[in-house]
């Protein structure tokens, strides 16, 4: 049950029942709040335990108010996989699109059809393009995709696969937003956390995460950082659970991972600082997702990082590609952003910011089949 949509920073509450963007007085990321107190009363660990297994199983804490409206392809409640000695990897390359991705568009997208909007927009440095086009083609919407020329193959045509309008920019995401943004033809801008319902599918990926460890939170969580969707929404995830009543005050280290090539928030933080600063530097690194030279919500992420006293890695660009080789010879068959994790962890562990005996979770965040160039 959504009450309200409310700035992050300033604390204005919008109403929810209209399209929102962001915050109308300070420009910030907006959040969805639910009436907690009213869901604890049906909605609990037992009530959720039998439920398909999609993200959907947490619909009381998502923004669709018509269970009927749902835009579903069975997102969600993606497997872990051990890697031996507390170390796992949650695997979301077995998504529909392929990546997590997913997540954030069945939410948004089901959200947007509900309040009536028709005709959608993202840049993208790819896999938020293909999703976005998945899921505007199954709800019967309108989609348009400002796409990097250099983004991934499979990405460019799933988006034309699945009927979207695509526009192909030079240069980086940002150079996307910027020709969206000069084009303006009247389609609601689903950008990262530029409408507040992404996020609450992203928050899905905390839940999950939670529920199949018996509510007993990792000690640490490992996650490839482009906008920080992902993480902020597991955190997200973490505080209303714990207004739920179905976890305690204790929070997994949270790790950021980005290339060396594009690192804004491991310089930041490395820094001290709560925001970035100085002219952003655009790596092009083979981990597309990562390459965000500037992630609009910054300043969250890196509370976040300080909050659970947690990190933030830059890993190689070699580091990545053989850490996909590796995992493939365990079996898993990654993308470059989830096998940043494995690359990072590695190095955590000889500068022992993490413990052999530690509970670690990496995140991958999408297939390798997405990326068959990189193998
Ligand atoms: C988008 C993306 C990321 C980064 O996700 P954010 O939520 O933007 O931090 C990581 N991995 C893959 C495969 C992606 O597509
Ligand atoms: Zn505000």
């Amino acid at each position: 049950m959504l009450v309200t949509v409310k700035c992050v920073s300033c604390g204005l509450e919008l109403d929810p029942d209209r399209p929102q963007t962001t915050c109308t007085a300070c420009g910030s990321m907006l959040s969805a709040e639910y009436d907690y107190e009213a869901i604890k009363e049906t909605f609990s660990p037992s009530s959720v335990r039998g439920r398909a297994p999609s993200l959907w199983r947490y619909r009381e804490v998502l923004p669709v108010a018509d269970e009927g409206r749902v835009v579903s392809l069975g997102e969600g409640f993606t497997p872990v996989v051990s890697l031996g000695k507390g170390l796992k990897m949650k695997d979301d390359g077995i998504q529909p699109t392929g990546t997590f991705k997913a997540r954030g568009m069945s939410v948004a997208v089901s959200r947007a059809r509900e309040l009536g909007i028709n005709k959608l927009a993202v840049p993208s440095a790819g896999n938020a393009g293909a999703a976005l086009a998945c899921y505007a083609a199954a709800a019967g919407l309108r989609a348009r995709v400002y796409m990097p020329t250099e983004s991934p193959a499979s990405t460019v045509k799933e988006v034309v696969a699945y009927g979207a309008e695509l526009v192909q920019v030079e240069g980086n995401i940002s150079d996307a937003a910027k020709r969206m943004a000069e084009d303006a033809d009247g389609s609601f801008d689903m950008s990262t956390l530029k409408e507040p319902y992404r996020l609450e599918g992203k928050k899905t990926m905390g839940y999950e995460v939670a529920e199949q460890a018996g509510f007993v939170l990792p000690d640490v969580i490992v996650y490839p950082t482009g906008g920080g969707t992902g993480l902020l929404g597991m955190w997200k995830a973490f505080d209303e659970m714990e207004e739920l009543g179905w976890i305690g005050a204790d929070r997994p280290r949270m790790v950021s991972v980005q290339s060396e090539l594009c690192k804004p928030i491991v310089d930041a933080f490395a820094a001290g600082r709560e925001s970035l600063e100085g002219p952003a530097v655009d790596g092009r690194t083979v981990a597309s997702g990562l390459r965000v030279p500037r992630p609009f919500a910054a300043r969250q992420i890196l509370r976040v990082l300080r909050d659970s006293r947690g990190t933030a890695v830059a890993v190689p660009e070699a580091g990545i590609t053989s850490s996909m080789r590796s995992l493939a010879k365990k079996g898993l068959f990654v993308c470059p952003e989830g096998a940043a994790t494995f690359a990072a962890y590695e190095n955590m562990l000889s500068d022992g910011s993490v413990d052999r005996g530690d509970d670690v979770l990496l995140y991958n965040t999408g297939s390798g089949l997405k990326y068959l160039e990189l193998f």
